[in-house]
């Protein structure tokens, strides 16, 4: 595997972003393939005894076995890596098997972390189920209210941990001020990118130490496949995270890396065209239900600060409706060309009820807590052209009584 001439490091980070989403990380084999070759396997041989004693020692470059190493993972790697602006970066099987990676790899019984109340589901569960059965303390703070993180720091603090903007209610993190107060704890804050990509946000820039993602929204975009990453510095990756993901094994797969490799190369192009989407949609959707949640739009209360820290509001929002579930649930089963569905960053329009799906896992007071009622939906815009998508809510509005 060799890359073209001149494109190493030194090189490669100097390319614009669409550039790098392109043709980051490329290296070909002996024919020269132009697309990125997919290795499916799952060891390597060796010329020599002495070649596999060579590498195992770490003293021969070279692939040993793909829970290590593969060349179609490790071309991701490096284009994500490039991307995020990290020197280095872990691709991992799903966005969960990196939250978790991520936190596990550098936290032990009796220290302590600060996470944000609005995120994920499964993100919400790692810090307030599986970190505390192993002596992890957590802390859930309103990630909009910065001056909260300050006050939830204790002396064991080691992590911070939020996602902007967060999943579902859209809430925003002031990335550069919570960064700050997590380096005047001593801890290191680790972002969850998942919903702006590095198209529309570059959490580094802004003093993020660590980047994780699923990779499974828009960095496929396409629906396809599970995959996940976590970008840091060099330092991170290769002493603490490398040790911890090499031995309990939330590999990516090669088929899955390469989807993604196909994926960004129209991530930008993509992203773009998702966000003037939702912004049309968003628009129209605004005029007709009691409250909606897009960054994008001047209603949004941190619209100031979302339009600081991204280029653009992102493809995904939510709203309310004031007739509850009942409501919500007419409005699904109305949509004729919007499908009901959970995932996101996909290119086709899906929307889902988060109270009976992505967030049912969670107890009614935490839903309350975090914004998440009984009348809120969530929409990816895909790429549609936005007045079909918007002519189909139209009509299933109006059929929810709305
Ligand atoms: C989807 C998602 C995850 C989990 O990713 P998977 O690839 O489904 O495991 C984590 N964080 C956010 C913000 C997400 O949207």
């Amino acid at each position: 595997m060799k890359r073209k001439t001149g494109q190493d490091r030194s090189v490669t980070r100097n390319w614009r972003p669409a550039t790098i989403a392109v043709r980051g990380g490329t290296a070909r084999s002996e024919w020269g393939e132009t697309s990125e070759a997919l290795f499916l396997t799952s060891g390597y041989t060796y010329d020599k005894a002495a070649d596999a004693a060579a590498r195992f020692a770490g003293e021969q470059k070279g692939m040993t076995y793909s829970r290590l190493q593969n060349p179609t993972v490790e071309m991701l790697e490096e284009r994500i890596a490039l991307m995020e602006g990290a020197e280095a970066c872990r691709a991992m099987a799903t966005g969960m098997a990196a939250m978790t990676a991520a936190l596990l790899c550098q936290l032990s019984a009796g220290d302590h972390l600060v996470g944000a109340r609005a995120a994920f589901g499964s993100c919400r569960w790692l810090t307030d189920t599986l970190l505390p059965r192993f002596g992890i303390e957590t802390t859930i703070v309103d990630g909009r209210d910065t001056d909260a993180w300050k006050r939830a720091v204790k002396p064991n603090t080691k992590v911070f941990f939020f996602e902007t903007p967060a999943n579902p209610t859209m809430d925003i993190v002031d990335v550069r001020a919570v960064c700050d107060i997590a380096h005047d704890a001593g801890a290191v804050a680790v972002v969850d990118n998942a919903f702006a990509t590095p198209v529309l946000q570059r959490p580094m820039e802004m003093g993020a130490d660590i980047v994780a993602y699923s990779a499974t929204k828009m960095m496929d975009g396409q629906g396809r496949v599970l995959a996940g990453a976590v970008a840091g510095s060099e330092e991170f990756i290769e002493k603490t995270l490398l040790a911890f993901t090499r031995n309990t094994g939330p590999n990516l797969s090669p088929f899955n890396a390469w989807v993604v490799l196909k994926g960004l190369e129209t991530l930008d192009l993509r992203m773009r065209r998702q966000c003037e989407n939702a912004v049309k949609v968003a628009s129209f959707l605004e005029s007709r239900v009691p409250r909606l949640n897009y960054p994008g739009l001047p209603s949004h209360p941190q619209h100031e600060l979302a339009m600081r820290q991204m280029e653009a509001g992102g493809p995904i929002f939510s709203l309310y409706v004031d007739g509850g579930r009942a409501q919500a649930h007419a409005l699904l089963d109305a949509l004729e060309l919007v499908d009901i569905s959970n995932n996101i960053g996909d290119s086709r329009s899906l929307m889902t009820h988060p109270a009976s799906t992505t967030h049912a896992g969670l107890s009614p007071e935490v839903r309350e807590e975090m914004g998440v009622t009984e009348g809120m939906l969530r929409l990816n815009v895909g790429l549609e052209d936005p007045e079909d998508v918007i002519a189909d809510f139209d009509q299933a509005l109006a059929k929810a009584g709305l």
